[in-house]
């Protein structure tokens, strides 16, 4: 194709793409957490990139929350008997110490993780951009194009294609106290011990959110709870995202609490610490040592896990990185060479490949490529003296950390 074809092409797929849908509460609570990580920053040893990523969890999980149910909840005899719903497949509370009590997680299935992720993921970036004074347009693509950026402000005109990876690094549990709960059998009482309880009065009753706060005296994690509010009925579906809002506005404590805890769970994940908040990271694997109760898999060989390590934290998931970069060479030898706009490629996520950046990414990110049908090419001189020269990726972004090969994504992803 040539490059004014190109130009052509990729204007036209700019004209045609939507805005992503976003309501009210979903906006307020984004524009909340902006704000609070303005306020923060520099008051706490986490980065303002850490902050924004853990602030994104946030708005992640109150899109989980849309969909907590009676059904469920695990009951949690002590210190305070307590009920939780939880996001990896343990009892939260007791995971702190290392104690594997297997429950079964309350995550929605991948397929609409990733949509949903996507979703918020641009309206998080959006916002973001707004709120350093830039104006960015952020669209929806259609395959194989998941997000387009465009910046008009530019000379000439910018327009970044970049595929989406992006999934939470942790969800926090929520949390309401319970009666201590006995068995009572001829006439003998006993205390219950871990087990699945529905919880029949979710609609009105006030919900927590369990944050593990670092005692630096005893060196160990400890459950604290936080008000989220309340879900009134089955309709109610944002009922997290108004808590939430309402929450970080009364509660200046929750999210310099909640972010430490993040910060300190994705260096959790990173090392494989295989300690206390680890177990509340998704892609955790096993339990370790796994508890002689700990039950097989429902389905195949084996055991089950506290997270599956195919569950992905932001772009870590390998087979999605394998994806990512297809698509990326699709999107640009697609697109380039391209006449009087400034055409970038990229894979875009909440959180950089932790785990498998150095295996999968780090080899390729300096790679550069042109096209020559000539089988004789050696060396750059071999080519035409004007032959143009593209990155393969010309981003690697994250709200994490960045790689980059290019002027305006390193100033409009400088977060
Ligand atoms: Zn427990």
């Amino acid at each position: 194709m040539s490059a004014a074809n190109n130009r052509e092409t990729i204007l036209q797929i700019v004209e045609t793409a939507q805005p992503f849908q976003v309501t009210l509460a979903e906006r307020a609570l984004i524009r909340e957490l902006l704000t609070i990580v303005d306020s923060v920053g520099g008051t706490t040893a986490v980065s303002k990139r850490a902050l924004l990523a853990a602030a994104f969890d946030l708005i992640v999980a109150a899109e989980y929350y849309r969909s907590v149910g009676h059904i469920g909840w695990v009951y949690c005899p002590e210190p305070a008997p307590a009920l939780y719903y939880p996001y990896t497949n343990i009892c939260p509370r007791c995971g702190l110490d290392n104690q594997f009590h297997f429950h079964a997680a309350n995550k929605p299935g991948s397929g609409i993780i990733g949509r949903r992720t996507s979703r918020l993921l641009a309206h998080f970036l959006s916002e973001l951009f707004t709120s350093k004074g830039l104006n960015v347009a952020v669209l929806k693509g259609s395959e194989p194009i998941d997000i387009i950026f465009v910046d008009q402000a530019t000379t000439p005109v910018t327009v970044m294609f970049a595929e989406i990876k992006a999934a939470p690094l942790l969800t926090l549990p929520l949390h309401v106290a319970s009666q201590s709960l006995i068995i009572d059998t001829d006439n003998e009482t006993q205390a219950a011990s871990h087990r699945v309880t529905d919880f029949s009065y979710l609609f009105g009753t006030q919900m927590n959110l369990f944050v593990p706060t670092y005692n630096a005296q005893s060196g160990s994690w400890h459950d604290k709870t936080f008000p989220i509010g309340i879900r009134q009925d089955v309709h109610d579906t944002e009922w997290a995202y108004r808590g939430l809002t309402k929450l970080l506005i009364e509660d200046p404590t929750f999210f310099t609490a909640y972010a430490e805890f993040w910060a300190a769970s994705l260096q959790a994940y990173g090392q494989r610490s295989q300690e206390s908040v680890y177990w509340l990271t998704n892609a955790c694997g096993h339990p370790s040592p796994r508890p002689d109760s700990w039950p097989a898999r429902r389905t195949g060989s084996g055991y089950e896990t506290v997270s599956d390590g195919k569950t992905s934290v932001g772009m870590d998931r390998t087979d999605d990185i394998k994806k990512a970069i297809y698509q990326v060479i699709k999107l640009g030898s697609d697109g380039k060479p391209v006449e009087d706009l400034k055409f970038l490629v990229g894979v875009v996520s909440n959180i950089h490949a932790v785990r498998h950046f150095e295996d999968y990414l780090a080899s390729l990110k300096d790679i550069i490529w042109t096209r020559s049908t000539s089988a004789q090419v050696r060396i750059a001189s071999d080519l035409a003296p004007d032959t143009v020269l593209y990155n393969l990726f010309d981003g690697i972004i994250a709200i994490t950390q960045t790689f980059s090969r290019d002027e305006w994504i390193n100033k409009v992803f400088d977060f």
